[in-house]
């Protein structure tokens, strides 16, 4: 496995490669192409013995040689002008003016249960500050000589002499967070069919009967569909059937992924497949088709029978039986990792926590997302029945992380997927490409969803509020806009006046916000609101309690636990993976 990226080597220095190239010599091979304007092409190829670890060593190398570069532009110490801090705060308690060697560079805070301060910059950088230091810094009189100001000036909470370095590497951080924008929409949705055969009450798409065929997807819709797509700059795209129930239109799923590849010869990108399926239609052809063109497949499974059957059946039979059956078909013929399930919690889910996570091992599955009820179709109409409050959804949540962190201290490795994109966001520079959790918001801009009947929406869950009859989120109509239209017109701007969470009441000051995300639709259907009021909203409550959770876990965790959030993160063994090295140590 190999990396290359053009690097700026004002930003990127030569003698920080060179050490970052020592550091890693025994696990990697270096290669670097000069180019004009003062960028270099590095090529980092991960040594063949080392490959089953190849994305751990690629992201420590990265990070060595970002963090040894932002240490060394440190140590130039007197290059740059100083920097005089100039803010002044309205408290009584503070002086008018700072009049230290240091302005404060734009971070969060949360006074935590403890007394101390939990720090968040704007790339996700954190530290923790009693409160006399917390005081003494954002008073400006923080001693040179204290410990905790290698720390801040090292992590951008505060610009000193190298005050210029200091912003260049912050921006640059900053791009590499918000790289998830690159390319734009690269999700796209594509309804099948709004038929199914089940009829779970906390249906979110308002599922239409199994013969009620005005509901499919014509022929012509999917072509224009799919040539929108393509047309999109993103240079991967990942295009997904859903329903109702996809595989009752199985034909069509086969005509858009030859129509896609066909087409997709002179567009030239990576396209992936996905089908999200109930499963209990599976059959050989459809396996033999998915084994085929490498189509993976997302299924439902709330957990063991008597948790699933309740809200998931099949006309008036239980589908758990058949569900499990067909994901071990699935695995069997398309391989463990084509096969993954999304839970669905409901009051009655709330009883069995471990009972769910062992379902999911005993199908030998690599992870359990815990998703709460959606406030979409059905699931609105039903929520006094399978409803519950994000206190009661939060306690669930911490038991089942609770009880899947032991099963990985015990040797196995098995993560949850929604702590482990949070933790991504905390712990390493990248973005994660979950929709729900991204700012701008992934509306129109991550994801995008073609309609059986032409419509074009801005995210699944747009589409869900149109069949409630409100098209607040309808972009346009695949016959009748223009990608342009669609992406960049009216619908769109007022989703994006709405999408920053650095711009939103309640967030613009939080300091989770870089961990979080931002979702007008949720708000607007929640709370009639694009905006949303962050006091009173579900999706602040879920984000902020889970967030606050995992740096509960993370600011005492031992060894083991270190290593089991890295393994989730990178997808590796928790026995084998290697904690990265501790460069500000
Ligand atoms: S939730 Fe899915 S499987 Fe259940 S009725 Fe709705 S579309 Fe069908
Ligand atoms: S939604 Fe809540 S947790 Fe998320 S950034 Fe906004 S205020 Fe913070």
């Amino acid at each position: 496995m190999k990396l290359t990226r053009l690097v700026d080597n004002g930003l990127y220095l030569k003698k920080s490669l060179a050490a970052a190239r020592e550091a890693y010599r025994d696990y990697c091979e270096v290669r670097v192409i000069p180019q004009s304007n003062g960028y270099a092409e590095i090529t980092v190829s991960v040594k063949a013995q080392f490959s089953s670890e190849s994305r751990q060593i690629l992201l420590e190398f990265w990070n060595y040689f970002l963090d040894s570069s932002c240490q060394n532009h440190f140590d130039k110490e007197n290059q740059f002008p100083k920097y005089q801090a100039a803010t002044s705060l309205p408290s009584k308690k503070y002086p008018d003016k700072i009049s230290s060697d240091y302005s404060l560079l734009p971070f969060r805070f949360d006074r935590r249960e403890k007394g101390d301060y939990l720090l968040v910059n704007e790339v996700g950088e954190f530290t923790v500050l009693s409160k006399s230091d917390f005081d003494a810094f954002v008073t400006g009189v923080l001693r040179q000589t204290s410990p905790v100001y290698a720390t801040l000036r090292a992590r951008h909470f505060l610009a000193d002499g190298s005050g210029s370095a200091h912003f260049n590497l912050l921006s640059s951080k900053y791009r590499t967070k918000k790289s998830f924008l690159e390319g734009f929409t690269k999700l796209h949705i594509f309804v099948t069919t709004l038929r199914c055969n089940q009829s779970c009450p906390y249906c979110q798409v308002s599922r239409q009967n199994r013969s009620a065929g005005a509901y499919d997807m014509g022929q012509e819709t999917l072509k224009r569909s799919v040539d929108l797509m393509l047309t999109s700059s993103a240079p991967s795209v990942t295009m997904e059937f859903q329903g109702g129930e996809p595989l009752l239109n199985f034909e069509l799923i086969k005509t858009g992924v030859l129509y896609a590849k066909e087409k997709n010869q002179q567009a030239e990108k990576h396209c992936n497949f996905v089908v999200c399926t109930n499963l209990t239609t599976l059959s050989d052809e459809h396996l033999q088709f998915f084994e085929e063109h490498n189509v993976q497949i997302s299924t439902s499974l709330d957990g063991p029978d008597y948790v699933h059957d309740r809200h998931r059946p099949v006309g008036k039979n239980a589908s758990h039986a058949i569900v499990v059956r067909n994901i071990r078909r699935a695995q069997e013929a398309l391989g463990r990792h084509a096969v993954s399930a999304l839970m669905t919690t409901t009051r009655e889910s709330l009883k069995y926590p471990k009972e769910i996570v062992d379902e999911y091992l005993g199908l030998d599955m690599g992870s359990l997302f815990v998703r709460d009820l959606n406030p979409y179709g059905f699931a609105l109409k039903a929520k006094s029945v399978l409803g519950y409050s994000p206190e009661a959804f939060l306690e669930f949540y911490k038991k089942v992380l609770g009880y899947i962190i032991e099963i990985n201290r015990a040797g196995r490795t098995f993560s949850e997927s929604f702590a482990t994109m949070i933790l991504r966001k905390i712990l390493t520079p990248w973005p994660v490409g979950f929709v729900d959790l991204q700012s701008p918001s992934g509306a129109g801009i991550g994801v995008v969803l073609y309609n059986y009947d032409g419509e074009v929406y801005a995210s699944d869950e747009s589409r869900m509020l149109a069949e409630m009859g409100c098209s607040m989120f309808r972009l346009g109509n695949v016959f009748e806009d223009t990608y342009n239209d669609l992406f960049f017109g009216e619908t769109m701007q007022t989703i994006a006046s709405a999408a920053c969470n650095e711009a939103l009441a309640g967030c613009s000051d939080c300091a989770y916000q870089t961990y979080c995300g931002a979702d007008p639709v949720r708000h607007y259907s929640t709370q009639g609101d694009i905006f949303g009021h962050r006091p009173t909203s579900g999706y602040c409550a879920k984000n902020k309690g889970v967030i606050k959770h995992l740096f509960d876990l993370l600011l005492n965790a031992d060894e083991d636990m270190e290593r089991i959030f890295w393994a989730w993160m990178n997808q590796e063994d928790v026995n084998r993976i290697r904690l990265p090295k501790a460069v500000w140590a």
